[in-house]
């Protein structure tokens, strides 16, 4: 769930992230748990229909580097741009918020915050074949290993039923390992995985496709952030307070479904209500 091991977070973390997602066996359950479901087509939809939505107010390809503030209102700058806006709402991960230019700088909270809030580290692996091969043997293609590297398995084959996808994870310190090593060597590592849990036919997959999310610039590692010890006690409010004009979204702000899709949005609603109530406006119900 975090992409890390136990000696990267806090317990204090643990509690707080099970707590926010209904327990720790709703977390790792698949029926009736936060694994169970999929979205035909891809979660990109979720950003695409939210987009499509919105027209074309969203700009593509104007990464932010900087934004200078006041208490009464914010440039926004990209290589190309500015903007100027009465608030702003940062929705990347506090590790990326981090990085981002702030004119003047943040206060210190905010940024200690920032250094010691890094995402987890996960490589997705799948490997495709003619057929969901692994149903014929009675095995439902999910499973966990202890000894790994890849310790996670889920059946990813389409609702279709063809082609068979098994989906593997590297996750915390086996991503960072095998992150180091190039695709053939990793490849062969996660193949040998498939194949130790399904039987040989999975050593021979007709295609084997990963993403390495540590290696993604707009990303910087997933599959969200956690803290460390003594982080949550020293600078827990800072995760979620404005400064000045700019509010602070995404999913590790969230109270419930902290870490998800779901607790993303939430958290999203959560700071447009503090905009909409800083403005003067009503907040909605
Ligand atoms: C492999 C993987 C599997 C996952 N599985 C699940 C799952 O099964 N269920 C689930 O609920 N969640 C899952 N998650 C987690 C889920 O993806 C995140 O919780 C969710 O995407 C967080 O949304 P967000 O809006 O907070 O951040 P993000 O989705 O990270 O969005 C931040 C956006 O900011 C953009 N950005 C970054 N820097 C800048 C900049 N400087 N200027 C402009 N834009 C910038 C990025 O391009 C990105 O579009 C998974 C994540 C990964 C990586």
């Amino acid at each position: 769930m975090w992409a890390a091991d136990a000696a990267d977070l806090s317990l204090l973390h643990f509690l707080t992230y099970a707590g926010a997602n209904n327990g720790l066996q709703r977390l790792i359950s698949t029926r009736g748990g936060a694994q169970q479901s999929r979205i035909v087509g891809g979660s990109q939809r979720i950003a695409l229909a939210l987009a499509t939505e919105l027209g074309d107010v969203v700009r593509l390809d104007a990464p932010v580097h900087a934004i200078g503030w006041r208490p009464d209102g914010a440039e926004v700058r990209t290589d190309a741009s500015a903007v100027r806006a009465k608030r702003v709402i940062v929705a990347t991960s506090p590790a990326l918020a981090g990085r981002l230019a702030y004119d003047p700088g943040l206060p210190a909270d905010r940024d200690l915050l920032t250094q010691r809030m890094p995402n987890g580290s996960v490589i997705k692996c799948m490997a495709v074949y003619g057929e969901p091969f692994w149903r014929a043997d009675g095995l439902s293609g999910q499973g966990v290993s202890i000894t790994g590297p890849v310790k996670v398995f889920f059946d990813n084959t389409p609702p279709s039923g063809s082609p068979g996808v098994l989906l593997g994870f590297l996750e915390g310190n086996q991503a960072r390992r095998y992150g180091r090593l190039d695709q053939a060597a990793r490849r062969q590592a996660v193949v040998g995985c498939f194949a130790t849990m399904f039987g040989s036919r999975a050593a021979h997959p007709d295609l084997y496709v990963e993403k390495v999310w540590a290696d993604e610039q707009w990303t910087r590692g997933c599959y969200g952030a956690f803290l460390p010890p003594n982080t949550w006690t020293n600078f827990g409010p800072a995760l979620r307070a404005a400064v000045g004009p700019m509010h602070w979204a995404g999913a590790e702000t969230a109270t419930r479904s902290m870490g998800y899709m779901d607790g993303a949005v939430l958290s999203g609603e959560r700071a447009a209500a503090e905009v909409i109530s800083a403005l003067g406006g009503a907040t909605p119900a």
